[in-house]
């Protein structure tokens, strides 16, 4: 076993002992008094990237933000124009990070879904909701939260924070425990209860990004892997010129998700629970 390994097992290790089940980490995360989330929260935000000045995106903070926090706006009215437009930005994302198509729903993997407008948004006014509203649904992903309790909850550090914003995944440090499951309120997290390469054709999956084993979490990982290549996320990409998504930095003035961020009114999914998520939505 190598000393990398050896290391985060131990972590793990000391959580079992301690006897901390996901229901008490979320507790405790909430409390405050969780020891690792704590040090997880430091670790995460050592003064680089959106963590502790991420605020231009609405949060009232004074701190000037610096360095990079990828976010997103999605404009839900652009979808329900073109309903087609969704599932051609969940079939590519899916497509391009290997996402496996199970039959049975318990063991569905998602990274980007649709769902009511009244489980997207439970804390705004549903009283009469317009129409389109109604009757369609909305696309969500992980919000990439500034202040992500998945990362908190994480004993290994399998899931963090990059220095951009990005609320990313280590596979091979992922022990299954899913506190990071329980910890995430928006439900954008996956396990792996079964061999996901069982869903996929490996005669047609994308060899430059990894497939997964069983016992592992995953999610959205903001194109993560496309970024450095100077590409645009898959799904954003997928609604081609309709700007129906938006994709950049939250901290650039002069980006483009910027100027959307002011010319529009946007939402966030349970914004009270103060995770501060990087995913505005135009409804
Ligand atoms: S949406 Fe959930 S998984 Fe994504 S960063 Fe926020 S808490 Fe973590
Ligand atoms: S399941 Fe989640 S909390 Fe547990 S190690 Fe994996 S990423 Fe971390
Ligand atoms: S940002 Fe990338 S990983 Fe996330 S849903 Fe879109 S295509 Fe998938």
């Amino acid at each position: 076993m190598d000393k990398k390994r050896r290391e985060f097992l131990k972590i793990a290790g000391i959580s079992t002992l301690a006897g901390l089940g996901a229901p008490a980490v979320v507790d405790r995360l909430i409390t405050g008094s969780y020891p690792l989330a704590a040090r997880a929260a430091r670790e995460v935000t050592p003064g680089e990237g959106a963590g502790d000045q991420a605020s231009t995106a609405g949060h009232g903070s004074d701190t000037v933000p610096s360095g990079t926090r990828y976010g997103m706006v999605i404009d839900v009215r652009k979808f329900n124009e073109n309903p087609a437009m969704a599932e051609a930005c969940i079939k590519a994302c899916h497509s391009v990070h290997n996402v496996p198509d199970l039959a049975e729903k318990n063991n569905e993997i998602k990274w980007i879904w649709l769902t009511g407008y009244g489980n997207a948004f439970p804390d705004h006014s549903h009283y009469h909701k317009d129409e389109n509203l109604e009757k369609n649904q909305v696309l969500v992903l992980c919000n990439h939260c500034d202040s992500p309790p998945c990362v908190r909850a994480c004993p290994t550090k399998a899931t963090f924070k990059n220095k951009d914003g990005i609320v990313a995944m280590d596979y091979h440090r992922c022990i299954g425990c899913r506190f990071c499951m329980a910890a995430c309120p928006y439900g954008a997290r996956s396990f792996n209860w079964q061999d996901p390469r069982n869903g996929l054709d490996m005669n047609k999956i994308n060899r430059e990004f990894p497939t997964r084993m069983r016992g592992v979490v995953e999610k959205c990982n903001f194109c993560v892997d496309r970024l450095p290549r100077g590409l645009q996320p898959a799904c954003v990409e997928a609604t081609g010129a309709s700007k129906a998504m938006v994709f950049g930095d939250l901290n650039d003035p002069n980006s483009e998700i910027r100027q959307v961020l002011k010319e529009n009114f946007t939402i966030q999914r349970k914004p009270a629970l103060g995770t501060q998520p990087s995913v505005f939505f135009i409804v």
